[in-house]
């Protein structure tokens, strides 16, 4: 493994970060205090590459590697949490479920517009009572002639209520646990009995879009099957694997977001006659962070060397998810902890990364789940539920 990083990942970083700090900063504070979708952020995003920078050219991404795609999503969740989850599931989920699992037809049909920002997605996965149980999942999928027809709800899912696209985790009727989960494509503005209910006064992401899905007798066609008949569960869990790399890499971004904060705004304040910063209890902190955030890093580019040559990263991905999310949570509070009083409004910004952090240890997997993958990967056993 290279330390360095190529010519190439140096120019993203740079474009990403000119991206984040002129496009996604300004606006954050804004966007969280009006609960307001950047769906604009998302149109100039496009053009850069940074809706598909994982995705081959020929379907209209920007064919970069995975530590470049983890830099990008870095930078990103550096700006706004909101923004990066949208991102990470348009690109890491929708994206790459529909590359990985797609016929020829399906990547033609829907990889290019999803790059550019023409369409938006999400992945519907978890339900009122199938959150950490996937095999639970009981929305139906009954076969009528040459349609399936869907019927169930989704809830806590990012992006639903502006989503053109859904990838819809449902059941083949009379199927039990992982055996018949099956995936579908959705379009909305082409099918009848799908509805979509906003989930309002979220504790952070207040930018980022969750909603229910209802669907009530919501007909597809046989194209819009994703994998094959049965392959659900197999492909939810493949795209928990890159969705988890997605958001263990923007918490790298909200860690590197709340250092620089912290360092600014100590060797600002003064207090005793000293800025605040030299007291050794203050840089105590930001030490620790400093070193939370860099391990936190480098277990995402080790999961992205991995992903890169093509391997299984299931324990990768989970140690970097597991320990970057938590991490975030150190983070966060000893940022809000340097900046005193202050830290608790949102004059900084460390008070919203504090709540948009929280998330990142329950979605995309638990961080108990991800320390049974942990467990099982190393162990070779199953933990008993
Ligand atoms: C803002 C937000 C966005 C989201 N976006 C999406 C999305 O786009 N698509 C999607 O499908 N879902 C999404 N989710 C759902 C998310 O993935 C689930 O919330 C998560 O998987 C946990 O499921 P649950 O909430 O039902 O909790 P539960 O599974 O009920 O878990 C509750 C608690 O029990 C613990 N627990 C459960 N099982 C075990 C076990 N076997 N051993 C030990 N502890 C256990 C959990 O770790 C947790 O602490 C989102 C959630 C949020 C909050």
């Amino acid at each position: 493994m290279d330390f360095e990083l190529t010519h190439e990942q140096r120019l993203v970083r740079e474009m990403a970060r000119k991206f984040t700090d002129e496009e996604i900063v300004p606006v954050a504070r804004e966007n969280d205090m009006q609960c307001r979708f950047p769906r604009e952020i998302l149109q100039k995003m496009a053009p850069l590459g940074l809706l598909g920078t994982i995705i081959p050219e020929e379907y209209g991404g920007a064919g970069l590697d995975f530590i470049s795609h983890a830099i990008v999503t870095e930078e990103i969740g550096r700006g706004c949490s909101s923004v990066r989850t949208t991102l990470s599931v348009q690109v890491s989920l929708v994206e790459l479920l529909i590359l990985n699992w797609g016929t020829e037809e399906q990547k033609k049909s829907y990889l290019p517009r999803l790059c550019s920002g023409e369409i938006i997605g999400c992945f519907g996965l978890t339900e009122p009572n199938a959150g950490s149980d996937v095999a639970s999942v009981s929305t139906s999928a009954v076969r009528n002639g040459d349609k399936w027809v869907l019927n169930g709800a989704k809830t806590w899912i990012t992006n639903a209520g502006v989503a053109d696209v859904a990838i819809i985790i449902a059941r083949i009727a009379g199927t039990k646990r992982h055996e018949g989960l099956t995936a579908f494509i959705v379009e909305r503005d082409k099918v009848q009995g799908y509805e979509t209910r906003n989930i309002e006064n979220k504790l952070g992401l207040r930018a980022s879009n969750t909603a229910e899905i209802i669907l009530q007798d919501c007909a597809v066609s046989e194209g819009a099957v994703l994998g094959g008949v049965g392959d659900g569960f197999r492909l939810a869990m493949s795209g928990l694997d890159n969705g988890r790399f997605s958001v263990a890499a923007g918490c790298v971004g909200t860690c590197q977001a709340c250092i620089d904060a912290s360092v600014s705004y100590a060797r600002e304040r003064v207090q005793f006659d000293k800025p605040i910063g030299s007291f050794q209890l203050v840089q105590d902190m930001v030490a620790r962070m400093v070193v939370e955030t860099e391990a936190a890093r480098l277990l995402v580019y080790r999961a992205a060397h991995v992903k890169n040559k093509g391997g299984k990263s299931t324990l990768e991905t989970s140690i970097a998810k597991y320990f970057a999310s938590e991490a975030a949570q150190r983070v966060t509070y000893m940022a809000l902890q340097i900046h005193g009083g202050y830290g608790y409004s949102n004059e900084f910004p460390v008070e919203r990364h504090y709540r948009d952090a929280r998330v990142s240890t329950i979605y995309e997997g638990t961080s108990e789940i991800q320390k049974l993958i942990i467990g099982r990967e190393t162990l070779g056993l199953k933990a008993f539920y």
